[in-house]
């Protein structure tokens, strides 16, 4: 062995092969607030691919929430939650998240990813099934391999394939003890919905938990955007575990758990993100309150939010655009290749417009796509010019 080599060449040979493959994440330098029309890289461009569904991250009430927060609390909690950090807002979040979703009870974490990391890594161990949906998130995914439980995978939304392979699980020798159905509620590459009232079923029959991730749902499905269980009518003993984040339509930072008490006061003695990281600023806690507030006070949001994907969606549609399985206001454009993908990308980018192309490996080679997200704060104004942007770049790259 050559003891000269450097010992870390590979990061830049690997960084190299990315760049050469089209690969590499580059992202824009976002220059001032996220809201329908920002500053990225220095040219004010309409944005069509921001969580910021609500666009509550500029609402003035929760902005004022977060500055007054700071005053009184300062700029960090100081601790972990488990151990100092543990203020009377996170507390008071965590009660008004559980009365929001209507659930027995909510722990509030650091992010969404930490949630589900966290949590999935201790719900399951030796002895126990996890059954996933193959177009589950990253961070679901990194959860279940935190554990030393088996891993089954369902086909996308594919209750008849679920189905087998529950059906499979129960023949297993020895038994499995615990089995957990997990799932997004909204898929984020297509925006498509879960079947979520027959998974429930299929759980049932079997005595599996179920466990779904509204990362994409919440502030967008039920009543005022209470979420997927909300949306689908289901009870708290179908789904037993509902996760979620406050990164996207809540338009801050943050992730929950919400469900029965056992599951909360399991999550907080078990799980290490949790226990072993510190909390998030008390400020952010205090904005989140706020959102809530905003949403269940101004329901006209969510409504928004909707006409706008219907507004966008029809007129797409109509201009021969392919706009994939799209149920909510995440709709792709389905562009094939990676190249049309991102040449479309760039010429709408030339014309003032932001979006992201979605390519390999984020999903499949022949499935390449632009993503666009709706939020409630984009005018109609706003949303011709995208669509006219769209049709000359469609015409270009012969999409359409
Ligand atoms: C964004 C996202 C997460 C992670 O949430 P953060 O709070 O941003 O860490 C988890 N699951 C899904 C489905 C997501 O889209």
């Amino acid at each position: 062995m050559n003891v000269k080599r450097n010992p870390i060449a590979y990061l830049g040979e690997e960084y190299e092969r990315l760049v050469r493959e089209g690969l590499a994440w580059e992202p824009r330098e976002l220059q001032g607030p996220n809201k329908p029309i920002s500053v990225f890289d220095g040219r004010e461009v309409l944005v069509l691919c921001s969580n910021n569904y609500l666009n509550l991250s500029t609402h003035p009430k929760v902005v004022e929430a977060m500055l007054e927060a700071t005053k009184k609390y300062g700029a960090g909690a100081g601790s972990d939650r488990s151990i100092a950090g543990d203020t009377t807002l996170h507390r008071e979040l965590d009660r008004r998240l559980a009365e929001f979703k209507d659930a027995p009870a909510s722990l509030t974490f650091q992010t969404g990813f930490m949630t589900n990391q966290g949590v999935l890594a201790q719900l399951g161990g030796k002895g126990d099934l996890y059954v996933s949906d193959e177009l589950n998130h990253g961070s679901i995914i990194d959860g279940i391999r935190l554990t030393k439980a088996d891993r089954a995978i369902f086909k996308h939304k594919d209750v008849d394939d679920l189905a087998r392979v529950m059906k499979e699980a129960a023949t297993h020798q020895p038994a499995y003890n615990h089995i957990w159905i997990v799932t997004d509620g909204v898929f984020s590459m297509d925006g498509d919905l879960a079947p979520l009232p027959e998974i429930a079923d299929i759980a049932a029959k079997y005595g599996a938990g179920v466990y779904v991730d509204d990362a994409h749902g919440e502030g967008v499905l039920g009543k005022g955007g209470r979420g997927i269980v909300n949306h689908f009518g289901l009870t708290r003993d179908q789904i037993h575990a509902e996760m979620g984040t406050f990164s996207k339509a809540f338009g801050i930072v943050g992730g929950h758990i919400s469900g029965s008490k056992e599951l909360i006061k399991f999550s907080m003695n078990k799980t290490r993100t949790w226990l072993l990281s510190g909390a998030v600023p008390p400020s952010v806690a205090a904005a989140t309150i706020a959102a809530i507030d905003v949403m269940e006070s101004d329901s006209r949001r969510v409504e928004r939010v909707w006409e706008n994907r219907e507004y966008f969606l029809d007129k797409m549609k109509a201009l021969g655009f392919d706009t994939g399985h799209s149920e909510t206001p995440i709709v792709p454009i389905m562009c094939g290749d990676s190249k049309t993908a991102k040449e479309l990308a760039d010429f709408v980018w030339g014309e003032g417009i932001y979006v992201l192309p979605i390519v390999y490996p984020m999903v499949a080679r022949n499935l390449a796509r632009i993503r666009v997200q709706l939020c409630s704060e984009h005018t109609k104004a706003q949303l011709d010019a995208g669509i006219e942007a769209f049709k000359k770049g469609g015409k270009k790259v012969g999409l359409i």
